[in-house]
């Protein structure tokens, strides 16, 4: 009798012993049916992690497991100690983890029956594109990268347009020479068709596929498949293809690594970033990570010599020039509307010369709150520490939290006033002011409800490519790697909130934002402008975003970091908890901090539970407590002793509760 240990998709730190059928195609990491649950009457998908000739188990408790039929490979060691890795990083079950790295196709258990269509490459194509020649730093850091065969972190820095996917490209096309695949990170590529757009051209006889939770079930499957079996040759995703087996991986790339897509929020939270790089440690690979403002942990890393750094400091293109950034003093300036006279002026004059302006606000909606001045009833979401935001295009007042959404009243629901008012800014009301000012001017408003889906998005792309809008509105959606042609004036307006938030990651964020957004303005032949409206010039960060210094606020930010013990100096992990009432929450936290493991682990300090920042999100109360060490193997010691127990402590009324490691917001 052969024993199967199967990762099944269950919240249990464990695997599960399974009778098999022998069968001369019986290896671990196949997938196979499994009845589960106390009378076997449900069934789940399971992969084979182990097979054993005897289980602890008495024989009559085995069921007997089946295997699928569907002529899919095994899945590799490589795989699997990723997915350990991740599992005893990240506290996630590995069952929970090797199920979620699949395609959701391959974790149904009736699939639909689909036609097996086959991917191909482009129409082959003779001539090859002209390449630019690239200059010395381009040269410098694609030789760097070549020379590798090991395990080797790169962390590319380059300001926006200085040629970064032309290394990438380089360094592609290197590998295929080689007859390897490469990964490519990307984040939200479903945005960023450009960068789709470059490599088929670049590529044309190169089976490329995409990997992003915006394909069809059937596609997502495939493109999978088809980078598993080693036939997709470059593979393009987010965050969660980073767990795609492939069988000749050579190099991997993660293009804006400090994005904050990156992180998976729910169900198993880790970094893509950081599971790549391991993921190349592992494999023994050169990886890439590249950013025209990196994280500050991969800086620091750089700094401590584990990345080499790789520089452009320059735009590629000959000629082009950074865009010259100012930052407008609006404390003593009559506003109109939150445009100060310089920006209309500004906007103004590049509508004469049949220019582009972008404005940024990074707010979507009409106004963040709907109030009441005559009894001071305002929009608060019913179900979370949140306001409802005006959304005046459809008339609704949306939480941008829980969704939950009305008709924007007529009145005021306490006191029947008719005058509420709309409080604050957001890029509809940006919108309909520029119409205001501008009546004449085509504006376009581009934000997550403009651009919904991949196919509105292109639409909207496209028509500012083809010159059909003279202003753009938008949130960050805009900011992210595009060409815009004719762009030469950026504006920014309501970026000081940022400034002050509670949350201390803010600023790094914020610089990166705006480094961003103004990079779109200016190309080669058409210099660009960017004006930043403000009440705190004086502000270090403001500084550093006109001088175009990344590196000098890294450092400020780093050394700021030193100081107070925060990451990258300390490793943090949080544990959260929801129950319907704080007190509960509250609760289990300190009985969380009071277990006795806590003192075997003198390094790792544990503070006082706190209510969360979104205290209520969909009626639950959250509550959270922060674990922190200056030693990453304390914490990494500390934390499957602690979840253990944890796992044991009573808990009341449907406490439900976490660990997220590295988190990245509070
Ligand atoms: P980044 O990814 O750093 O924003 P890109 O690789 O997109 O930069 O390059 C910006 C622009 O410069 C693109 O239009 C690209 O074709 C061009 N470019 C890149 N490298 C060179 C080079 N060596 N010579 C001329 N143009 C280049
Ligand atoms: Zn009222
Ligand atoms: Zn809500």
């Amino acid at each position: 009798m052969t024993i199967a240990r199967l990762a099944l998709d269950v919240p249990l730190y464990r695997l599960f012993d399974y009778r098999v059928e022998e069968s001369p195609r019986l290896r671990v990491g196949l997938r196979v049916k499994a009845p589960f649950g106390n009378f076997g009457n449900r069934e789940k998908i399971g992969v084979i992690v182990e097979l054993a000739e005897k289980s602890e188990l008495p024989p009559e408790q085995l069921k007997t497991a089946e295997l699928l039929d569907d002529e899919l490979p095994p899945l590799t060691p490589d795989f699997f100690r990723l997915c350990e890795f991740a599992s005893q990083y990240y506290q996630a079950p590995l069952g929970e983890v090797i199920l979620q790295a699949l395609p959701p196709g391959l974790k149904k258990l009736h699939p639909p029956q689909r036609r097996a269509r086959k991917l191909k490459a482009g129409k082959p194509v003779k001539t090859a594109p002209a390449l630019p020649d690239l200059n010395a730093e381009q040269e410098a850091a694609v030789h760097a990268v070549q020379t590798r065969q090991d395990y080797a972190p790169f962390l590319l820095y380059g300001v926006t347009g200085s040629g970064k996917t032309e290394v990438y490209l380089r360094l592609i096309a290197l590998q295929l020479a080689k007859g390897k695949q490469v990964l490519l990170l990307a984040p939200e590529i479903n945005l960023t068709p450009q960068l789709e757009a470059r490599l088929t051209t670049r590529f044309p006889n190169t089976l490329i596929v995409m990997l992003h939770s915006d394909l069809g079930e059937a596609a997502r499957e495939r493109a999978w498949r088809c980078a598993f079996q080693g036939e997709a040759r470059i593979v393009v995703g987010t965050r969660l293809s980073v767990f795609t087996p492939m069988p000749d991986l050579g190099l991997i790339i993660v293009d804006e690594e400090h994005d904050a897509s990156y992180k998976q929020q729910d169900g198993m939270r880790y970094s893509a970033r950081d599971l790549a790089v391991f993921r190349a440690r592992l494999a023994k690979l050169p990886i890439v990570l590249g950013s025209a403002t990196p994280s500050l942990e991969s800086w620091a890393h750089a700094g401590h010599n584990r990345y080499t750094l790789l520089c452009l400091r320059e735009r590629a293109v000959s000629g082009a020039q950074l865009p010259a950034i100012r930052v407008l003093d609006t404390r003593r300036m009559k506003l109109a509307d939150g445009l100060s006279p310089q920006l209309i002026e500004a906007l103004r004059q590049r509508l004469a010369a049949k220019e582009q302006s972008l404005v940024f606000l990074n707010r979507r909606g009409y106004a963040p709150v709907l109030a009441c001045p005559a009894c001071g009833w305002i929009s608060r979401c019913p179900r979370c520490a949140a306001n409802r935001v005006v959304h005046l295009a459809d008339q609704r007042l949306r939480c941008h939290h829980c969704g939950l959404e009305t008709r924007i009243p007529r009145a005021c629901p306490t006191c029947g006033n008719q005058d509420i008012l709309p409080f604050g800014r957001g890029t509809q009301r940006l919108e309909s002011m520029l119409a205001g000012v501008f009546p004449d001017a085509r504006i376009l408003r581009v934000d997550r409800d403009s651009a919904k889906n991949r196919k509105q998005w292109e639409a909207l792309l496209a028509q500012i490519q083809a010159g059909e809008a003279d202003i753009l509105v938008g949130t960050q959606m805009l900011a992210k790697g595009h060409d815009f042609p004719r762009l030469t004036l950026v504006g920014v307006v309501g970026a000081d909130a940022a400034l002050f938030a509670a949350d201390w990651r803010a600023p790094e964020r914020l610089f990166a934002q705006l480094m961003q957004v103004s990079g779109r303005a200016g190309r080669a032949d058409l210099p660009g402008e960017v004006i930043l409206q403000s009440e705190y010039p004086e502000h270090p960060l403001y500084r550093a975003i006109t001088a175009h210094d990344y590196p000098g606020y890294a450092e400020t930010l780093l050394n700021e970091r030193r100081q107070a013990g925060f990451p990258p100096y300390a490793y943090q992990a949080i544990l959260r908890a929801e129950a319907a009432s704080m007190e509960t929450a509250l609760t289990f936290l300190q009985q969380a901090a009071n277990l006795p493991c806590v003192q075997d682990y003198p390094d790792v300090a544990l503070y006082d539970p706190i209510p969360m920042r979104l205290f209520r999100l969909m009626n639950q109360e959250r509550a959270q407590l922060l674990i922190e060490s200056p030693s990453r193997p304390q914490l990494q010691a500390f934390l499957p002793v602690w979840r253990e127990t944890l796992a044991t402590l009573p808990r009341k009324n449907k406490l439900r509760w976490h660990i997220e490691v590295d988190p990245l917001e509070f």
